[in-house]
């Protein structure tokens, strides 16, 4: 299944080029199935991103019973996925990839509602709308990401009768991933027709290669940032942890061959349980750490979401001041945190940061030929991540044990 997919879409992207160079009218008029395939990610996304956020922040209710370690493991993922979309937004900033690409690659596919602008203050009030049902019915994101967040605290603070819902919204997070997974079968067809269209609009306006060589370069721009990510969590191994960063890697390299084959951090769970114990990192510490890491520790998939949103700005020639990029880096830490650690779970959220800047969600359909083979890089990134935040908590843990066993022997 795996292999017929993947060449399937490669097959996709080659027809849906040469269709779009050679065929463009007729291309222009199917691309209501790309419309199509939008809106079916479009349709998944608000319940998702619900779910996703409930199961994840309530997850923290271990925490408090976890102490230290849940409050360490929270500081590492809000600090190395901030650090992520950081590096993500300083390079887009510095080499600006979009700039040039005509922006009738990404309006081909919009329809008219997709691009509707908000003023600042207006964005702000429509956080805290009075009705959160017509909030979701107008396709507003942000209000939802907000009321998840309060609705678990909520979740938490009343405790044991609580169960039940938490689980509801648990299990129904699993079913909208089952969905998921049906919906990227189809992502051949909608490929062809995203694709066919944007290669239809460029060529017919004679700008194909103009818009290939920025999009190579957003691409390495995109996998620098990931290095640099890599960098500095392996700086932590060797300087803070005292770890031997080459032993760290090759026992590492099991769960990121596995990331980047199964472009899933939660399916490489498993080995990453086990890379772990090799590492000798204390049971408690893994088993906590690990599965809560996993569903909120997505820094390449943060940066990834951040990097594409002001990657589309630029063509759109939409300039975003400090305030809107601040708004950036808030919704892709979320969208990362919704993307559940599954195949292309941050294409899906990518809606979420888009919508915040005003970028038409079709927009997506630029970056996805090349999703696939990035989705596997940011996977190995995200589990990467969640390696090396296990091993910090261990090391503080047993700092903070080591610590206090010596005050109680110096009373
Ligand atoms: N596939 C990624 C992961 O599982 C999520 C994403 O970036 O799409 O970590």
């Amino acid at each position: 299944m795996k292999n017929y997919m993947f060449l399937a879409i490669l097959l996709s992207i080659a027809l849906g080029i040469v269709c779009g160079i050679f065929i463009p009218e007729q291309m222009i008029a199917i691309q209501w199935i790309g419309q199509l395939f939008i809106n079916l990610l479009k349709l998944i996304v608000l319940p998702l991103i619900f779910c996703a956020l409930v199961s994840a922040i309530t997850s923290i209710g271990g925490m408090k019973r976890l102490g230290s370690i849940g409050v360490y493991t929270l500081g590492y993922v809000l600090l190395s996925v901030s650090i992520a979309v950081a590096i993500g937004l300083f390079l887009l900033n510095v080499f600006k990839p979009g700039v040039g690409i005509p922006p009738s690659l990404i309006l081909a596919n919009a329809t008219p509602t997709d691009l509707k602008p908000m003023a600042f203050s207006s964005y702000l009030l429509s956080l805290f709308p009075p009705n959160i049902v017509a909030a979701a019915a107008k396709y507003e994101i942000m209000p939802i990401v907000f009321f998840s967040i309060v609705f678990s605290l909520a979740c938490l603070a009343v405790g044991q009768t609580a169960t039940p819902v938490i689980s509801f919204f648990v299990g129904l997070r699993d079913v909208l991933i089952k969905m998921i997974t049906w919906l990227m079968v189809l992502t051949p067809v909608g490929l062809f027709s995203l694709l066919g269209t944007a290669v239809a609009e460029a060529s017919i306006e004679h700008l194909l290669l103009q818009s290939l060589s920025g999009m190579i370069l957003f691409i390495l721009i995109f996998l620098s940032g990931l290095l640099l990510q890599f960098l500095w969590q392996l700086f932590v191994v060797a300087i803070v942890l005292r770890k031997n960063p080459k032993q760290f890697i090759s026992n590492a390299s099991n769960a990121l061959i596995t990331a980047f084959a199964t472009s899933s951090s939660m399916a490489t769970l498993p080995v990453t349980l086990m890379v772990a114990k090799n590492e000798d990192i204390s049971d408690d510490v893994a088993r906590f750490v690990l599965p809560f890491a996993t569903t909120i520790n997505l820094a390449g998939t943060a940066m990834y979401e951040a990097v594409s949103a002001l990657f589309f700005c630029q063509i759109l020639g939409l300039h975003l001041s400090i305030p809107a990029q601040i708004g950036v880096f808030i919704t892709a830490i979320l969208a990362g945190m919704g993307a559940t650690g599954i195949p292309e779970g941050g294409l899906v959220t990518m809606v979420m940061v888009l919508r915040n800047v005003n970028v038409p969600a079709s927009a997506i359909g630029l970056l996805l030929p090349f999703d696939r083979i990035l989705d596997r890089f940011r996977t190995m990134t995200n589990v990467w991540g969640d390696l090396v935040c296990a091993a910090t908590v261990d090391h503080l843990q047993q700092w903070r044990l080591k610590n206090s066993n010596h005050r109680a022997q110096t009373r």
